[in-house]
């Protein structure tokens, strides 16, 4: 009869867990159970968890490069709330270096706009359709 789960914790630490029934380890550490705990994750317990910590909808449409900027920073925003590692750094390191990209479309795309505003007020007048593109 044991007296704790036989598995060790992520630090190291054994888990001491009440075993199940006619096992060595608890439900989290059971090998047996592995395909059990996965499917419940995917049934739930992820979005349970990204609901909890996430400053992130859980759905969104992209629409403009804004979007894909506030999608961003929802992502940004969560990668801080993680402990601090290599992991997070490279991640946030990407995340901004997207965020910088889809800024600067962004800025270009309006500038873009605005000049094709211009354009469309000069030629206003001369009795030509310019739809351009
Ligand atoms: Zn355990």
């Amino acid at each position: 009869m044991s007296l704790g789960c036989k598995a060790l914790k992520a630090d190291g630490q054994p888990c001491r867990a009440a075993p199940l029934r006619g096992s060595d380890y608890c439900y989290m550490h059971d090998p047996a159970k592995a395909r059990e705990r996965r499917d419940a994750r995917h049934r739930g317990g992820v979005n349970r968890r990204v609901a909890k910590h996430s400053a992130a909808p859980l759905k969104v449409t992209i629409e403009t490069g804004k979007d894909v900027v506030k999608v961003l920073q929802a992502a940004i925003n969560d990668a801080l709330r993680l402990e601090n590692s290599h992991a997070r750094a490279r991640t946030l390191g990407y995340l901004c270096d997207k965020a910088m990209r889809a800024l600067e479309l962004g800025e270009i795309s309006a500038r873009v706009e605005a000049l094709e505003r211009m354009l469309s007020e000069d030629e206003d007048g001369n009795g030509e359709g310019s739809d351009g593109m």
